[in-house]
C-alpha cells in the first residue's frame, strides 16, 4: 500500500529463511499486526518454523505477556509459502537467509522480478556489507539492513543499517516499521559485522582459543564469563545458540572485511564446523544437547 505521497506503508512482510531468525522475525511482525508470508527453499522448514512459533506463543500465552486471542489472531496472519512467487505482493521482505553472500545474492537475483516496485527489500545478514548486497538488486535505494538479535521475541534490539544508496524514505519507513515491532534501533554504519557483533564475535573468538590454547575447559571458560563478568550466558554457550557456521562467517566477514590479524577465526571454531557441529540447531556444539542436560564437548 502507498500513501497520499506515494511512500510505502508497510503492512504485509515476507521472511525468507524459516530458521531460528525468520521464524522468530514472522512471530514478533505477526504479534505486531502485519500479515506475514514465510518462506525457505526447503519446505520442511517452514513447517517446522510454524510449529515453533505456535509453541513460543503458547508459552508468552502461559507467562501471561500475550491473550490467547492475540495467539490465535497472530497465528492466522501468517501463512507458509512455498514458492518465492508467493512473496510478489508484499510491502516489506526481510531475508534471513543462511549467513552466505553467495546464496543471499542468488536470492535476490530470483526475487527482485516478482517484487512491486515500491516494496522495500532487507536484509537481517549479522555481518555482510549492506551496500554490497544491495549493488546486487534491481532497487539499492529500496535496501537496507534490519538486523534483529536471538532470540527475536525477547530481545529488544534491532540494528538498522543503511547502504551508500538507502533513501531517506526507505529508512524512515523501516524505522517506523521497527517502532510498530516494539523493538529499540540503535543506527549503525555499513562496516563489516556493524556494532553488536563487532564487539560480541572476537570475543566468543577469543573464548574459542582460551579453549584451543587449554587455559580452561568448556564448563570453567562459561562459568568464568558468567560469574566473573556477569554475562547471562557464558561465550561458548552463546556460540552455540548463535549457531557455530553463523560464527564463523562473521569472523571471517571480520577478517576479510577489516584486514586485521586479531580477527582470525580460531581453527577450533572451523574444525567444529567442518565436522557438523553447529551448536544447539544440529544438538552438538561446545555441548552436547542430545541428553537431559547439554554436557561439554570438551
Ligand atoms: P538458520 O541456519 O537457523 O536458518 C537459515 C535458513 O535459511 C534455513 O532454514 C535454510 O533452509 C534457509 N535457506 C538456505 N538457503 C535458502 C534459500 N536459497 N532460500 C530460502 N531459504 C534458504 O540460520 P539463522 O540463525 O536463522 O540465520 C539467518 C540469518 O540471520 C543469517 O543471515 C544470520 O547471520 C542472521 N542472524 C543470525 C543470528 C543468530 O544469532 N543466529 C542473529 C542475528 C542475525
Amino acid at each position: 500500500m502507498t500513501d497520499g505521497t506515494g511512500d510505502i506503508v508497510i503492512q504485509s512482510v515476507g521472511v525468507i529463511g524459516a530458521g531460528q531468525m525468520g521464524n522468530g522475525i514472522a512471530h514478533v511482525c505477526a504479534l505486531s499486526g502485519f500479515d506475514v508470508k514465510l518462506h525457505d527453499v526447503n519446505p520442511d522448514r517452514v513447517e517446522a518454523g510454524l510449529a515453533s512459533i505456535n509453541g513460543n506463543m503458547a508459552r508468552q500465552v502461559g507467562s501471561g505477556r500475550i491473550t490467547e486471542e492475540e495467539r490465535q489472531a497472530a497465528l492466522a496472519r501468517i501463512t507458509g509459502s512455498p514458492m518465492l512467487a508467493d512473496l510478489g505482493e508484499v510491502d516489506l521482505v526481510i531475508e534471513s537467509a543462511v549467513e552466505n553472500e553467495e546464496i543471499k545474492r542468488n536470492i535476490y537475483k530470483e526475487l527482485c522480478p516478482l517484487l512491486k516496485p515500491e516494496a522495500i527489500l532487507s536484509t537481517n545478514t549479522s555481518s555482510i556489507s549492506i551496500t554490497r548486497l544491495a549493488a546486487t538488486t534491481d532497487r539499492p535505494e529500496r535496501f537496507i539492513g534490519i538486523h534483529f538479535m536471538n532470540p527475536v521475541p525477547v530481545m529488544e534490539l534491532v540494528e538498522l543499517v543503511r547502504g551508500i544508496a538507502t533513501e531517506d524514505t526507505t529508512f524512515e519507513t523501516s524505522r517506523v516499521f521497527v517502532d510498530k515491532l516494539g523493538k529499540t534501533i540503535a543506527v549503525s554504519e555499513d562496516f563489516p559485522a556493524f556494532m553488536v557483533n563487532r564487539v560480541l564475535l572476537p570475543m566468543i573468538n577469543e573464548a574459542i582459543y582460551v579453549l584451543y590454547e587449554g587455559v580452561g575447559s568448556v564448563e570453567a571458560i562459561d562459568t568464568a564469563m558468567r560469574l566473573g563478568a556477569r554475562h547471562p550466558m557464558g561465550p561458548l554457550e552463546l556460540a552455540d545458540f548463535i549457531g557455530l557456521d553463523t560464527c564463523l562467517s562473521i569472523m571471517q566477514v571480520l577478517y576479510e572485511g577489516l584486514a586485521d590479524s586479531k580477527y582470525r577465526p580460531c581453527p577450533l571454531l572451523v574444525k567444529y564446523v567442518e565436522a557438523g557441529w553447529l551448536g544447539r540447531k544440529t544438538h552438538r556444539g561446545f555441548y552436547d544437547y542430545r541428553g537431559e542436560t547439554p554436557v561439554p564437548t570438551r
